[in-house]
């Protein structure tokens, strides 16, 4: 016996187990999840979401609704909320103690598939974590409050005009003042996704030497020296991608996360999630291409014949389908043996599995936007219309593809790690 569908029933359009087949992941509260962020997203950005894009904006007060609604506290926690952010709405009711990596992947499926809302919790999802694993808990418990309750935004700020993939030789200098109670922060990053919307950013830093061991994380509020703007970008203006500026600015010490030259370490930790992430966005980003053009290629007419009676374009939809359930599985199997190794094991296992994760992302992503704007004709590259959601996901594949690490870097680190546990493997089986 299989459960009712949900959702669309068209090929690909949703996860196979949204269709009523078996999994071994999905439980009654990924279910409940599933339908609320669906529910709420219906109500509150599908009717608008064509307007804002067109406006390039999303209202303020919209983020204050997320908060209300229970988005924040799963987007910053990820796979696991903390028993200390329980009194927190959380959507879907679904309660903290129960919420894990399977949660963390149905509510980015569900707020991918919402609409243009995804944009705004970007710098939450990259920014926020470095704060709840690292910093002391006394940061935490002043700017958490801020953070989970909407009032405040923060971003992450690593990658500077002048170094990205090689975060290790980082310029942007924080220096402690004679008395040691603040640091002056001097410098510049670039591509801040968020930055122009935040009030704090979770910013690598040198505080000391050249290389990796040199690197700080530093929780920089808003402050004077601190200077936004905005950068234009191809997948569009509403995810706020920005340049700031930092000159003398003021930082108490006590806004240090951990220890002086951890930053290094903290900023590739981090990467492991936003890669799981990506992946999780680049899903559904495919399943709403596959969606447009199924529905186009079942009416569509030429040559006296519907575009899916063309072997053709059947072939095409089978090779993207085949893909996306590929990438579907890969994922899964990810977030399983996440909720399964302690946080330390997963880091050191899966750090370049996730890397080659986002690059296959990536990968299906490319090629599904290209399939499905070819499958649209002229529509696909019409920005109004019945081919406008595979237009804008063709321009957000680049997204995809250099943020968090760009493809042909994080095929190179996927194999460094294979090789280094390979090694640590052996060396273990030499000692029995
Ligand atoms: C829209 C957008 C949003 C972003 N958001 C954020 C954010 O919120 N916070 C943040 O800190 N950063 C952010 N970034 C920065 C992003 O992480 C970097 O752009 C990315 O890491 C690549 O760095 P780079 O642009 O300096 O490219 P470079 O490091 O200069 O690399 C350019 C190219 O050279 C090649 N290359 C470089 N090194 C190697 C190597 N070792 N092996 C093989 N090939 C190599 C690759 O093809 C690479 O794509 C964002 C970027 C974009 C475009």
């Amino acid at each position: 016996m299989t459960s009712p569908s949900f959702g669309s029933t068209l090929p690909w359009a949703e996860p196979s187990w949204y269709t009523g087949r078996p999994s071994p992941y999905y439980k009654d509260s990924h279910r409940r999840l599933r339908d609320a962020v669906r529910k709420w997203c219906d109500e509150h950005i599908a009717p608008y979401n064509e307007e804002w894009i067109e406006q390039g904006s999303i209202p303020t007060h919209l983020y204050a609704e997320c908060a209300k609604a229970g988005l924040l506290i799963p987007i910053a926690a990820g796979k696991a909320i903390p028993p200390e952010w329980a009194h927190y709405p959380i959507i879907g009711d679904i309660p903290a103690a129960e919420w894990d990596g399977f949660h963390d992947f149905v509510l980015w499926d569900e707020l991918v598939r919402g609409g243009s809302v995804a944009s705004l919790f970007i710098g939450l999802v990259v920014g926020a974590p470095p704060l709840r694993h690292f910093a002391s808990k006394s940061l935490q418990d002043k700017i958490f409050p801020e953070i989970l309750s909407g009032e405040k935004r923060i971003c992450l700020a690593v990658t500077e005009p002048a170094c990205g993939s090689d975060v290790r030789n980082l310029t942007t200098t924080a220096e402690k003042t004679p008395d040691g109670t603040h640091y002056i922060v001097n410098g510049e990053k670039k591509w801040i996704t968020n930055g122009m919307f935040s009030d704090y950013f979770m910013t690598a830093v040198r505080t000391g030497g050249p290389g990796a061991e040199g690197i700080s994380m530093l929780l920089i509020p808003r402050s004077e020296g601190l200077k936004t703007r905005p950068i234009s970008v191809i997948a569009g203006p509403l995810s706020a991608t920005t340049y700031v500026t930092f000159e003398d600015v003021k930082v108490p010490a006590s806004y240090l996360i951990g220890q002086e030259g951890a930053g290094f370490r903290q900023t590739m930790v981090n990467f492991n999630h936003e890669r799981l992430w990506i992946a999780f966005q680049a899903l559904r980003g495919c399943r709403i291409a596959i969606h447009d053009a199924f529905q186009w290629a079942l009416k569509r007419e030429a040559f006296e014949k519907k575009l899916i009676e063309q072997p053709v374009v059947r072939y095409k939809f089978g090779n993207m389908g085949r893909q996306i359930d590929a990438l579907q599985a890969w994922t899964e199997q990810v977030v399983y043996e996440l909720e399964i190794l302690s946080d330390k094991d997963g880091a050191r296992l899966l750090g370049g599995t996730t890397a080659l994760l986002k690059v296959e992302s990536g990968i299906v992503c490319k090629y599904v936007a290209e399939e499905c704007l070819k499958i649209m004709g002229g529509l696909g590259l019409t920005k109004t219309g019945q081919g406008s959601r595979i237009e804008s996901f063709y321009r957000a594949v680049p997204s995809f593809v250099v943020p968090g690490g760009s493809e042909d870097v994080l095929i190179d680190l996927g194999v460094r790690e294979a090789l280094k546990i390979s090694m640590q493997a052996e060396k273990a089986k030499s000692r029995l």
